[in-house]
């Protein structure tokens, strides 16, 4: 894997955060360039019937989504968390006023290599890409006006509830819209040394 560039966990400030590890703050960088709000570890969740607690990384109010970053690799360097992370999705599904969950493994996306329907597949649990609850092949895509983003199966940017309209046509794929594939590089080369927020 190519995860390993960066300390596994070097606290880096961004917007007035500093946050456990560089790839959380770079995860903030990317929502910061698609204007999406994001609150970072949030609360603290109680996994009732099977005990323990789960503390989302961010929690994204805009398109009510918990998001669980991990470096790469998760099944394997962190399968207890894993775990964790699959009770709180599976508490989460069975609320009916409970987020979307998903779990993003692995660098940010390189932005040649990201296609329609998203970055390149992955081909094992937990390893790179967006997962959520029993599925994968999930990645960042676009509204049909380009002013709202999300994550859904093969970038099928149709489907995303933003209130614009939507196209039924699974076929209809934004992985690849101009603004995912520049906060995709914004995130890859920040440098965070003036520690402020960009401009999108
Ligand atoms: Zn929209």
């Amino acid at each position: 894997m190519t995860s390993s560039s960066e300390p596994r966990a070097l606290p880096t400030t961004w917007a007035g955060v500093t946050f456990r590890s560089r790839h959380e703050a770079r995860w903030a960088v990317f929502f910061d360039h698609l204007d999406l709000r994001w609150d970072y570890e949030p609360e603290r969740y109680t996994l009732g019937t099977v005990g323990g607690t789960y503390l989302p990384d961010f929690y994204l109010p805009d398109i009510g989504l918990f998001a669980e970053i991990k470096p790469g690799l998760a099944g394997d360097v962190d399968p207890e968390g894993v775990w964790r992370w699959e009770q709180f999705a599976a508490a989460q599904a069975d609320n009916p006023n409970g987020g979307k969950v998903a779990m993003f493994c692995d660098r940010i996306p390189d932005p040649t290599k990201v296609t329609e329907t998203g970055p390149p597949k992955c081909y094992r649990w937990f390893e790179s890409g967006v997962f959520i609850l029993g599925d994968w092949h999930y990645a960042w895509c676009a509204c049909p006006s380009g002013d709202h983003f999300d994550v859904q199966y093969e970038a099928r940017g149709g489907r995303i509830f933003c209130g614009c309209f939507r196209i039924a046509d699974d076929h209809y794929r934004t992985g690849d819209h101009p603004r995912i594939l520049a906060a995709y590089e914004a995130a890859r080369s920040e440098r965070f040394e003036g520690h402020r927020r960009n401009a999108a």
